[in-house]
């Protein structure tokens, strides 16, 4: 690993005393393949998800992408594009996570249901990822809940351990969706102004993101962790993934697995949240330390134009 050394000798004695700052992390999390909208546009899911991997793989990041299987059937049948979407993912090396099969929500069900949703969302990426000689070892929960009660928590930790799932943290969360959401409006209306407006604001909001959580873990951690950044399979990142990345790499950022990431102790941090929020690790830790609401101060908001547009608030 790189590292930026700077060296003081001490001419009294052989006394080298070095501080040491760690090298800018981060790993790239795409949730919700194969899609998120347009459910029956079956050549956009296609084009998003080939742009997203070719500049995945262009760029050199060994990304991981968060299955829900229940797009992969359509009118109850296995659909052959959208499996081979998910495929194309691990024929590149890239890693796959289960995302549960439907996307539902953990505090609108109970634990059986919840588990159930596991294992049903399991099947055909499992089956895709031994074909290439990997396996599944994550799992991401939808709208980032663990669970509105500490037995809930509890209950859903257990299970994820004993079937052999690493629970897949968030540092870097934010409105990407918002985004996604206008970009893809303006798209469908023929709107290229408006497209490249919502574009340009989305890759200044998500540096600025990037800053406010590197700030925040900063004052944590006294230094810089691994950060792990949640954006999802939408016609934004297919258009604006190389944008987004060399901007990530301009402040400093390599590109590093999630097993990479999730060896830094700072994922071994107690997290004693319990309630409905969907909030990252990094709010997790905060809380369970007591912090004070200065200690969040700061956060960047998505541009009031950008949620007029589509009508989302933040
Ligand atoms: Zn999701």
């Amino acid at each position: 690993m790189l590292r930026i050394l700077l060296s003081v000798i001490c001419w009294a004695g052989i006394t080298t005393i070095t501080f040491s700052q760690a090298q800018k992390q981060m790993v790239v999390t795409v949730d919700d393949l194969p899609y998120i909208t347009n459910k029956e546009d079956t050549l956009q899911h296609i084009y998003i998800n080939e742009n997203i991997v070719r500049h995945l793989v262009d760029y050199k990041v060994p990304a991981i992408g968060f299955v829900n299987e229940s797009k992969l059937f359509v009118n109850g049948r296995l659909s052959d594009p959208e499996v081979k979407n998910i495929d194309l993912w691990a024929s590149n090396g890239l890693e796959l996570g289960n995302h549960t099969f439907s996307h539902f929500d953990y505090n609108q069900l109970t634990t059986q249901e919840f588990f159930d949703e596991i294992k049903r969302g399991e099947r055909i990426t499992k089956s895709i990822l031994t074909n290439y000689g990997q396996r599944m070892q994550y799992f991401r929960h939808p709208f980032l809940h663990r669970g509105d009660t500490r037995e809930k928590v509890d209950s859903l930790a257990s299970y994820l351990k004993d079937n052999g799932y690493t629970e897949a943290p968030v540092t870097i969360d934010n409105s990407e969706y918002i985004f996604a959401s206008a970009y893809r409006k303006a798209d469908q209306a023929g709107d290229d102004d408006m497209k490249e407006k919502v574009a340009k604001s989305y890759l200044t909001y998500m540096v600025e993101k990037t800053r406010y959580y590197e700030s925040i873990s900063g004052k944590m951690f006294e230094r810089n962790i691994p950060q792990i950044l949640l954006i999802h399979d939408n016609l934004l990142n297919a258009d604006y993934l190389p944008k987004l990345l060399d901007l990530f790499k301009a402040e400093g950022y390599e590109f590093i697995s999630l097993t990479q990431a999730l060896k830094d102790k700072a994922y071994q941090s107690e997290d004693k949240y319990v309630g409905k929020g969907g909030i990252t690790w990094l709010h997790r830790w905060a809380i369970t330390q007591k912090r004070p609401p200065e200690f969040y101060q700061g956060e960047p908001k998505c541009p009031e134009f950008v949620q007029e547009y589509v009508g989302i608030s933040e």
